[in-house]
């Protein structure tokens, strides 16, 4: 089923516009060696990103999150569906005229401790990406360039003749935010960039991600399984589930009045700072189910406290129902206005 296009983002014409885009990894087997089933990691989904926002991309681990920060980088080719950046389509294009495009995206990943050549010193880990896209006509404007990069991550100067082994983990990060901006990229995808860091380093990071986002008008995709940290740094937040957005809102918005009950059970479990408040935690039954064999209807349904008969065989469509959210799930529809509806109300 096609989703509907994404929400325009909140400041106007978007950088990045991904449509119903699809990943299907085959399964090969039997006899022949053919193929026998896909994994539908990522099953049509539409988003878009403005200059200047964070759009966090949210869900449990295997919910196709990192799948979709993937084929936007063309790790590999699509299945199906479109990524557009600045007006220009990228998915159909031969990798020959991929090339001079690839500076405008680029990524952090998670472990800050494989993510950096350990034979390369920082100065060279820094300088790769500046010769590549033909960021600098000389070695002083190099050595210029990479001087500005440490200033910009609050890394020393004299700290690019070191080796990665020599940093700690939140320095290496900031190491890898450094060689992201080395591209001068317009949009960074943080693919579980402080996940494996410890809370205060976190908060640290995501600080200079946010003054770097402020400073050059970056546009950030967060991919996290973290809502405590999304809570505090994103504009937008669109929740996956088994390959596909089950609701898309402003952050407000969505920590306020979830509107899918996906959503509502996910930020059940985010610990609430105030200690005079206390939140109902929404345990939900069962496993994710395999994304080889997703179940028909919503594909929320064997896990709902709300089922009901509809959902087991009509998928939802993502729509919006006001105040800026989109979501899938029939709760939704004018016609089920009288089941009872996520109604979680949390401080923000
Ligand atoms: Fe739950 Fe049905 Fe809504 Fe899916 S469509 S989230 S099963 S109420």
């Amino acid at each position: 089923m096609t989703h509907p296009v994404s929400q325009p983002s909140a400041s106007g014409k978007p950088l990045l516009e991904v449509n119903d885009l699809k990943k299907h990894f085959p399964i090969t087997g039997g006899f022949f060696g053919g193929v026998v089933g896909n994994v539908y990691a990522v099953d049509g989904v539409s988003f878009s990103i403005a200059r200047g926002e964070t759009l966090s991309l949210v869900g449990e681990s295997g919910c196709g999150k990192s799948t979709v920060g993937k084929a936007i980088l063309r790790l590999f080719p699509l299945t199906s569906g479109q990524v557009v950046i600045d007006g220009q389509r990228i998915d159909d294009l031969s990798a020959a005229r991929l090339r001079p495009l690839r500076r405008a995206i680029q990524v952090v990943f998670q472990d800050p401790y494989s993510s950096l050549n350990p034979r390369m010193r920082v100065r060279d880990i820094l300088a790769e990406p500046i010769i590549n896209f033909g960021l600098a006509r000389s070695r002083a404007e190099i050595d210029e360039r990479i001087a500005g990069l440490m200033d910009k991550v609050r890394l020393p100067r004299d700290a690019v003749n070191r080796w990665p082994h020599e940093f700690s983990g939140g320095q290496r990060q900031r190491i890898g935010i450094a060689r992201a901006l080395a591209a001068d990229p317009d949009l960074i995808i943080c693919d579980e960039a402080v996940s494996a860091l410890d809370v205060s380093v976190k908060a640290q990071i995501v600080n200079l991600l946010q003054d770097l986002q402020n400073e050059l008008g970056l546009a950030l995709l967060f991919i996290s399984h973290d809502l405590a940290v999304v809570e505090h740094m994103t504009h937008r937040v669109a929740v996956m589930y088994l390959g596909k957005i089950v609701e898309l809102a402003p952050r407000r918005e969505i920590f306020a009045h979830p509107r899918h009950p996906y959503t509502e059970a996910l930020l059940s479990a985010v610990p609430v700072p105030d200690p005079e408040t206390t939140r109902e935690r929404i345990i939900l039954k069962g496993d994710v189910p395999s994304p080889i064999r997703p179940p028909s209807g919503c594909r929320f349904h064997t896990r709902c406290p709300y089922v009901f008969d509809r959902c087991r065989s009509e998928e939802p469509d993502l729509k919006p129902t006001g105040e800026g959210h989109l979501a899938a799930c029939h709760l939704h529809d004018p016609a089920e206005a009288h089941r009872a509806k996520p109604a979680a109300s949390v401080p923000v």
